[in-house]
């Protein structure tokens, strides 16, 4: 079963609206987009970065029962007093996988080892490192509080506590989770597929040869990895040149296949920019003027019910806006819900003039001061300076002099999921 599709005029901008604030264009993109895909069961120890569908509930407390924490000596605390104790052995032991099966008597001690049940009779274990140990009886100084050494049942999590909701994405310590609790297949979003399309005459693959007017495709295997890297299935569309007839043709195929798309070049009305004059010819098109630095101008679209995310042709600007409304769009379509990235408030490295009333990312590199540096040109052609920087440094919209030391916002690059 599929959800239902989106509405057609999900991307539409209110009439009269000019330059829309980065906020309010991710308000207008939250409230209409909705979950895409379909559920199904995925083996818990491939789901690395999938999507619950549903909330997932221990089946069995951790751990089960109470079990030791060292290799050592236990017994029952109550009736002992501090500092020096002898105590006689019980015969057998109890290690992981193969407890003691008897009662230990007050006044006794057992040999147990790390991970075993704690016996019957046995509440405190004494570690190896601090007993002395004859034949059949151990000495150690009592300083030990009741309990000392041991792990209690249901310590980590309890039978039936929910230890996921839906919507969450399963990392590799969930795995470890999930599995503790007894669980080994989960319900999950299908993964949203995503098709990436590069369009320009301009364009040509790496590996072809070609004459230096011609610009190698970037944006589309950095585009395919970033999709690739927030576990969505990424599917490479390839690219079209400017020719209406085969962008539509593209986009047909596409929407059969894919629940969303991503496209780079071609997204403003200049008299070349066939992905904008097609889309407002045969699809639905909403041109969004967003106060971002960089970034303009981001097309959305629907084609044939699936959404169309018209990124700018410049790799820079196309890294930046996939990563502040690409990733919680597709999110919110992949069952996700809406993710924010967290930033941390640092020390600026540089000073600048920013012109109010815009949004700006800044590339940005934390130095050893713990103070975020920026790239030394802003030019958004300078594809090299996103391997350089290790995050973003956002400029609020209404921030107007940055001077070195003030305060601004850096998010790393893991906080978007890379
Ligand atoms: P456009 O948005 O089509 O006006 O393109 C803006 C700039 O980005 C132009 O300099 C294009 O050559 C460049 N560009 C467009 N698509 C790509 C791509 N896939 N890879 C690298 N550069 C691109
Ligand atoms: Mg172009």
């Amino acid at each position: 079963m599929k959800p239902p599709t989106l509405k057609n005029d999900c991307f539409a901008m209110p009439a009269g609206v000019d330059w829309t604030p980065v906020d309010q264009a991710l308000d207008l993109l939250r409230a209409r987009l909705h979950p895409v895909v379909a559920c199904e069961r995925a083996e818990v120890a491939a789901s690395l970065g999938r999507i619950l569908a549903a909330d997932i509930r221990a089946l069995r407390a951790n751990p089960p029962v109470a079990n030791s924490a060292v290799d050592g000596f236990g017994f029952a605390s109550d009736g002992l007093g501090k500092g020096v104790q002898i105590l006689p052995l019980v015969a057998g032991r109890s290690a992981a996988g193969a407890r003691f099966m008897g009662v230990v008597p007050n006044g006794y001690a057992v040999r147990i080892l790390t991970g075993a049940a704690v016996p019957n009779g046995v509440d405190t274990v004494v570690m190896n490192e601090d007993t002395t140990f004859e034949r059949d009886r151990i000495a150690f100084h009592n300083e030990l509080k009741k309990g000392a050494n041991t792990r209690k049942a249901g310590e980590d999590f309890n039978a039936g506590q929910t230890l996921f909701r839906a919507g969450h994405r399963i990392s590799a310590a969930d795995i470890a989770v999930i599995t503790a609790s007894g669980i080994a297949e989960i319900e999950v979003f299908a993964r949203l597929k995503v098709g990436v399309l590069s369009t320009g005459d301009e364009i040509c693959d790496a590996g072809t040869e070609t004459d230096s007017d011609r610009i190698f495709d970037a944006n589309r295997p950095m585009l395919l990895a970033i999709l690739t890297r927030w576990g969505f299935e990424a599917v490479d569309l390839g690219h079209v040149g400017d020719d209406r007839a085969a962008v539509r043709a593209r986009l047909d195929q596409a929407a059969e296949t894919v629940d969303a798309m991503l496209t780079s070049g071609g997204a403003s009305a200049g008299e070349e920019d066939h992905l904008s004059a097609i889309f407002k010819a045969e699809g639905q098109i909403s041109s969004w003027r967003i106060a971002l630095k960089p970034g303009r101008p981001l097309a959305l679209g629907m084609w044939r019910e699936t959404p169309v995310f018209g990124l700018p042709g410049n790799p820079v600007a196309a890294f930046v806006c996939t990563l502040i409304f690409a990733r919680p769009a597709l999110g919110l379509l992949a069952g996700a819900g809406w993710e924010t990235p967290q930033g941390f408030d640092v020390k600026a490295e540089f000073a600048k003039d920013k012109k109010p009333g815009r949004r700006e990312y800044l590339r940005a590199r934390m130095n050893d001061q713990g103070r975020a540096e920026v790239y030394p040109s802003e030019g958004s052609g300078r594809i090299s300076s996103l391997s350089w920087a290790d995050g973003l440094v956002e400029l609020a919209d209404e921030a107007a002099q940055i001077q070195s030391g003030s305060l601004v916002k850096y998010y790393p690059f893991g906080s978007f999921g890379l």
